[in-house]
């Protein structure tokens, strides 16, 4: 595949195994942050608990501020690559940090449905171009460790995340972000038009917590 957007550190250029253990620890604690509400996030996990948007949003949703860095010139022309945009994320509580979809036995309710962030962890864009964040993230999630020798050869498919595969989520990370950024930018941080399914939603969005790194 041609794709010259990033550099990939050594340690996984050619792949890597991953296995999610289910431990929820990425799911919970203050310094994980936020998760994102993007695409039709919002729209398949109220259609998943069968409750309307305007509860959805109501129960399980804050707007935040936050920084977006651009890590690609190439994709967007404005010339400034740094921008604080509201963002809709999902609730969690303000002393744990836990998510509010994270159950008691650390289990995630909306596993097959949780939002796109967490469906692509770990190929996450700062993970897997920066030596210091992927040793980070390795220390903390136990994903990571699998020993290809210890899996069958089915478990190694399985488990296995291709650079192709890298190469593609990274790629729709990307896209993703710079989709989001210009359409707040049109539409004034107007989240019914950025998210046109919200369009007729009866529901006020109120930020609720100010963005605190603002460099
Ligand atoms: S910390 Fe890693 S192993 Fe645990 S739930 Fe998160 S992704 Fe899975
Ligand atoms: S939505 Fe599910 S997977 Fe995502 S942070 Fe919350 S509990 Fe974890």
């Amino acid at each position: 595949m041609k794709f010259d957007i990033c550099n990939l550190i050594p340690e996984i250029s050619n792949g890597f195994y991953f296995k999610c253990k289910m431990c929820g620890r990425c799911c919970k604690g203050k310094d994980e942050g936020y998760v994102f509400l993007f695409k039709d996030d919002i729209k398949k996990i109220s259609n998943f608990l069968n409750i309307s948007l305007e509860k959805f949003l109501e129960n399980y949703v804050e707007v935040i501020e936050s920084t977006f860095r651009l890590f690609n010139p190439k994709l967007l022309k404005y010339k400034n690559k740094i921008f604080i945009l509201k963002a809709l994320v999902l609730k969690q509580n303000e002393e744990t940090g836990v998510c509010i979809f994270l159950d008691n036995n650390n289990k995630c309710q909306i596993y097959e449905y949780r939002p796109h962030q967490c469906k692509t962890w770990p190929t996450w864009y700062n993970n897997l171009v920066k030596l210091e964040h992927f040793k980070n993230s390795k220390n903390k999630c136990i994903g990571f460790n699998i020993n290809e020798f210890d899996i069958d050869e089915e478990e190694k498919e399985k488990y296995f995340i291709s650079k192709e595969k890298i190469y593609q989520t990274i790629k729709e990370e990307m896209e993703i972000e710079v989709e989001y950024i210009k359409r707040m930018k049109k539409y004034n941080q107007d989240f019914k038009k950025v998210f046109p399914y919200l369009k007729n939603v009866n529901y006020s969005f109120k930020i609720k917590y100010y963005n605190t790194n603002k460099k």
